[in-house]
């Protein structure tokens, strides 16, 4: 393997012109061969370490975006990556007509951490919402027979991309083409609990989705009263609450699960981003009341519990679910918001622990404040109007304080 330092040194040579030319080649290339689904910048990610990400050219850059929370541990870090070479080295795939014990381990630490009975594996967060859904519509199902089958969901809510989960997300900005969705999705506006009573009226609800902190939605928290009062009315109707902790989870709030900022715990819980530190996974957590409901040949995934994949969640499991680590995580995002509050461009900082909305005021822009840190060597995401920040949970005080600084000349 390349010593990055060595590579980055040697480009760091290269005049101007020709750093631009590599690192144009494969814009272009993405550009002619890969479906043009994303706006991208203008720049390449080649390697990177802990919470420093090198483009093409040699030139660094401080991650407060983690590959949108992805990359838990930062970059390539040292025991996740050992973790994972061994693995890969010793068993990449099997199918799931057998037991491989990297699933069975990863599994069974993340039931001991959680507290869930079982958990379905798959490969995004989109799949792990899918088998909510079809758990929750199968379990009443089963118990209730037909017509009981619709879920609540929330308005600025984002569940994933596949067509029924884009069903399941409640912007109607993202229900313009694809027709014909798929059918039994009711919204509600969030922290409304009017709303949510009055489609209880009926007796077609099978359960309500939600996101304690909607993330893509611009990291909105739902209200404790609000979230209490759903959990009440669900548990008297054996209505099933689904929590999609696909951002939220792993750490990312200062919490294994956000879930325990409000005291509950959700029938069904989904994962995935954070949780196997940038390999591709999605875990669905199942509750006793809900851990038999998907049996034999009613759900699947081929590469679901990868060995590989399993390996590296498990390195990510030992190290987030520590009590020591997880209190770093809310210091540090206490950290960024004492340094952020006071500057004039902020008028606010939504979220918890290290997954913060930052509300800029009148004329300032999210998206050019995230170019215009790029452009500085820091990057940020954005998340409708605000500025998103989702630093590796594990970022050190420097990279911190250089990514701050940097932020900081922006918003002033
Ligand atoms: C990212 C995200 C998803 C979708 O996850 P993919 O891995 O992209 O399928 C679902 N729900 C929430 C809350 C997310 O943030």
């Amino acid at each position: 393997m390349p010593d990055p330092r060595r590579a980055r040194s040697r480009r760091l040579q290269l005049p101007e012109v020709k750093r631009k030319v590599i690192i144009m080649e494969t814009i272009a290339k993405t550009n002619k061969h890969i479906m043009p689904t994303y706006g991208r910048f203008a720049h390449t990610i080649k390697q990177g370490k802990g919470a420093t990400a090198f483009d093409e050219s040699g030139k660094a850059y401080i991650d407060f975006g983690s590959g949108i929370g992805t990359n838990s541990l930062g970059y390539c870090d040292d025991e996740w990556v050992e973790a994972v070479c061994a693995q890969v080295q010793t068993l990449q795939h099997t199918s799931n007509l057998y037991y491989t014990s990297p699933a069975s381990d990863f599994a069974e630490k993340l039931c001991e951490v959680t507290g869930y009975a079982n958990a379905f594996l798959c490969n995004s967060g989109a799949e792990a919402n899918e088998c909510a859904i079809k758990l929750a519509r199968k379990y009443s199902h089963d118990k209730y027979g037909k017509g009981r089958h619709t879920i609540i969901t929330l308005t600025g809510s984002f569940h994933g991309r596949t067509l029924t989960t884009l069903s399941a997300t409640g912007q109607s900005a993202m229900h313009d083409h694809f027709f014909p969705f798929v059918e039994g999705f009711e919204y509600v506006e969030a922290n409304d609990y009017g709303g949510i009573e009055a489609k209880l009226s009926g007796d077609d609800v099978c359960a309500v989705m939600l996101e304690y902190i909607q993330g893509e939605g611009g990291v909105v928290e739902l209200n404790k009263d609000f979230v209490d009062a759903v959990f009440d009315v669900c548990a008297k109707k054996d209505i099933l609450v689904i929590a999609d902790e696909v951002q939220t989870g792993a750490g990312r709030t200062g919490k294994f699960l956000a879930g325990e900022w409000y005291g509950h715990k959700a029938d069904i819980t989904t994962m995935a981003k954070g949780l196997f530190g940038g390999l591709p996974g999605g875990a669905c957590l199942a509750n006793d009341k809900c851990a038999n409901v998907l049996t034999a040949g009613t759900h699947g995934s081929t590469v679901g519990g990868n060995p590989v994949v399993m390996a590296g969640g498990k390195a990510v499991l030992d190290k987030v679910s520590d009590a020591a680590f997880l209190s770093q995580v809310i210091k540090k995002g206490d950290y960024i918001r004492a340094r952020l509050d006071k500057l004039n461009k902020v008028t606010d900082i939504s979220g918890k622990g290290l997954m913060l909305g930052i509300t800029l005021n009148g004329d300032a822009v999210a998206a050019d404040v995230a170019k215009a840190a790029l452009e500085r060597g820091v990057l940020v995401l954005t998340a409708k109007e605000k500025v998103r920040l989702l630093p590796p949970l594990n970022i050190s005080d420097n990279d911190l304080d250089k990514g701050l600084q940097v932020l900081e000349e922006i918003l002033s």
